[in-house]
């Protein structure tokens, strides 16, 4: 299915987006007014939280795109502006702006990210349904679950990139000819059973496969640009691992989390890593407790579980870090059905976020060494 034209989704290097969203200024939205041409869409004033309850602004049911993200996104912050701010972690391949999106007001951060894999991009739909349900819930003062939203994101500040790869869910919803390099694509190996099921960024590289942690000791067996597994020349040559690499070192992260699919299991701890991180097995016992998602080993050889952004993260940090395979698996490596988001992903997964960060206050912070 394809969800927005080809020209909503490729844009040209260095516009669109560029003037309002920067790495070094909150992201607005607004069109700064440069162009003469057009009279600009006024930004109505945000709507009250309060009843009468908002539509949902997030639609996750269908071939979620980085165009409709973005779009909801802006939403979501003029509708929760106490709660919502959004930034950009820097530039896709394509020049799309990896949307960073902060929920809450705490001093103790998370860092949330998905779509590492393109075709995984449920993982980005879900992550905006979170932000959406817990600003909502927070902002009614209402319970969900046994959480207290409010009480959370006073204390706790969620730090999200819902979708790390763009371009990649690009090609996978919008198909080939939205890429800006058609030719090149074309010449890549494909692993996969096709474009809808590419895993790669637009490079070619596997997302996952390339962060400076044992990357040396992965196991590539593709070896050149490829719909998945191809683990690159060099650790962190692509920009949007840079981006990632570059966000987690700007502040003091207590744990993190990276969502996949399929599987509905939980990677938590890598043998290179797993006696250096206090607490990491309760947490875990815990989101297997509350989602029903198994819990998987620990990741034994750097050979297979290197260069993933969850060890990375572990082994700069020495913090917890989860991968979590959202979805059950259904014998094909193409997406799901997005129609069936809530029974595939949210009904099980929808407390992970509030988990996560409730076991975030429970451990020590930087700010406690102050
Ligand atoms: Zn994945």
């Amino acid at each position: 299915m394809i969800a927005e034209t080809p020209s909503q989704s490729t844009p040209a290097p260095g516009n669109r987006l560029s003037d309002p969203v920067s790495s070094a200024a909150p992201y607005t939205g607004s069109s700064a007014g440069t162009d003469a041409k057009t009279t600009p869409t006024p930004i109505p004033d945000p709507v009250p939280s309060t009843d009468p309850a908002p539509a949902a602004i997030v639609n996750p049911c269908v071939p979620y795109t980085w165009d409709r993200m973005m779009a909801e996104a802006q939403k979501l912050r003029n509708a929760y502006p106490e709660l919502i701010d959004l930034s950009s972690a820097g530039k896709s391949v394509e020049g799309r702006d990896l949307l960073v999106i902060s929920l809450g007001t705490g001093d103790r951060k998370i860092l949330l990210c998905g779509a590492h894999h393109a075709r995984e991009y449920i993982t980005s739909s879900f992550l905006m349904k979170m932000v959406e349900t817990y600003a909502e819930k927070a902002s009614k003062r209402q319970s969900f679950g046994d959480f207290n939203p409010a009480e959370i994101l006073d204390r706790v500040t969620f730090v999200i990139v819902p979708m790390v790869n763009p371009d990649g869910v690009n090609l996978v919803n919008n198909g080939l000819q939205a890429v800006s390099s058609r030719e090149d694509v074309e010449a890549m190996a494909m692993v996969g059973s096709g474009y809808r099921a590419w895993k790669a960024n637009i490079n070619g590289v596997d997302l996952n496969r390339q962060y400076p942690a044992c990357w040396e000791e992965k196991y590539d067996e593709v070896g050149r640009p490829a719909s998945q597994n191809y683990k690159g020349a060099a650790s962190a040559t692509e920009p949007e691992v840079r981006a990632m690499i570059d966000l987690a070192r700007s502040d003091d992260f207590v744990l993190s989390a990276s969502f996949h699919t399929k599987g509905e299991v939980i990677y938590w701890a890598d043998s290179g890593t797993v006696d250096l991180i206090d607490g990491v097995k309760d947490i875990a016992r815990r989101m297997e407790e509350l989602t029903g998602y198994e819990l998987m080993p620990v990741s034994q050889k750097p050979s297979v579980y290197g260069a993933g952004f969850e060890n990375w993260f572990r082994l700069e940090f020495s913090r917890p870090s989860f991968c979590i395979e959202l979805t059950p698996e259904n014998g094909t490596d193409e997406p799901h059905d997005d129609a069936k988001f809530d029974s595939l992903a949210w009904e099980k997964a929808k407390y992970f976020g509030f988990l996560l960060a409730d076991e975030a206050l429970k451990l020590e912070s930087p700010y406690d060494k102050q």
